[in-house]
């Protein structure tokens, strides 16, 4: 993973806060009712606006099924997406461009191969879904109610973008590139023991305190458990110390979190 820093990078990025500002008023009136953002302090805010002024000059969101997206909703995810690379850099967002909207969840069609070597073609209701090199695509009406009401360990932004974070190396796996002085070695031991115990409560039908979507793949392991981060840390930190320790490691965000 490359610093971020180049000059070349902070020259674009001092050109594109330049030319292409969010306006003072709708990012106030937009970030302000933002949950996940009411931990950061003034210094917090002000370097998220760059960032998200940043990804809406280099990501398209466009809206799908003739819903029509305003600068607004366009803030509300930029605003939270960016949230995630706070403090780990724009170029943990490279490789993609595009962020499609739906005004409600929706319908998808994939191919499964199963053990037998069968295609089937399984259609799924979706709230939002992020490809490996394309696109992010979300549900507004779910943007819209995790952005503006409490939902303890949801954020469908932070979800799917957390996908991306993790897609970077070439494999959602649950493994994203790690910043300095992190080890593969830490992050795997925490985050595979907890995943483990939480496939092993899900066969056995206990209760678990983590939605149980979380126990689908590590790569949802992360993801989910990235929405813990943010959402309702208590939760994470009582049920996975370790898990966390690494999450605010990696999101550094120790002080707010
Ligand atoms: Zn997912």
């Amino acid at each position: 993973m490359r610093p971020l820093g180049t000059t070349l990078r902070r020259w674009r990025m001092r050109r594109i806060l330049k030319r292409h500002p969010i306006p003072h008023c709708i990012w106030q009136s937009v970030t302000r009712h933002v949950l996940v953002l009411r931990e950061l302090d003034a210094v917090q805010m002000a370097h998220l606006r760059e960032m998200a002024t940043w990804f809406l000059d280099r990501k398209s969101i466009t809206g799908a099924q003739g819903l029509d997206v305003t600068l607004s909703m366009r803030v509300a995810v930029a605003a939270q997406a960016c949230l995630l690379i706070l403090n780990l850099g724009v170029e943990y967002f490279d490789g993609w461009v595009e962020v499609i909207l739906y005004p409600g969840a929706f319908r998808v069609d994939h191919e499964q191969i199963d053990a037998m070597g069968l295609i089937h073609n399984e259609a799924s209701i979706l709230t939002g879904e992020s490809w490996l090199r394309g696109p992010v695509i979300l549900s507004w009406d779910d943007v819209k109610r995790d952005t503006y009401h409490h939902q303890v360990g949801h954020n469908v932004v932070l979800h799917e973008f957390a996908h991306k974070l993790d897609a970077i190396n070439g494999a959602a796996n649950g493994m994203p590139p790690l910043r300095r002085g992190m080890t593969r070695k830490g992050w795997a031991e925490a985050l595979s023991g907890a995943y483990d115990t939480l496939c092993q409560q899900v066969a056995a039908g206990e209760s678990a305190f983590i939605n149980p979507y979380a126990a689908t793949t590590p790569a949802e392991f992360f993801a989910v458990l990235t929405e813990y981060f943010f959402t309702a840390p208590a939760i994470l930190k009582n049920c996975y110390p370790s898990v966390h320790k690494q999450l605010a490691q990696f999101y550094s965000q120790t002080a707010s979190r």
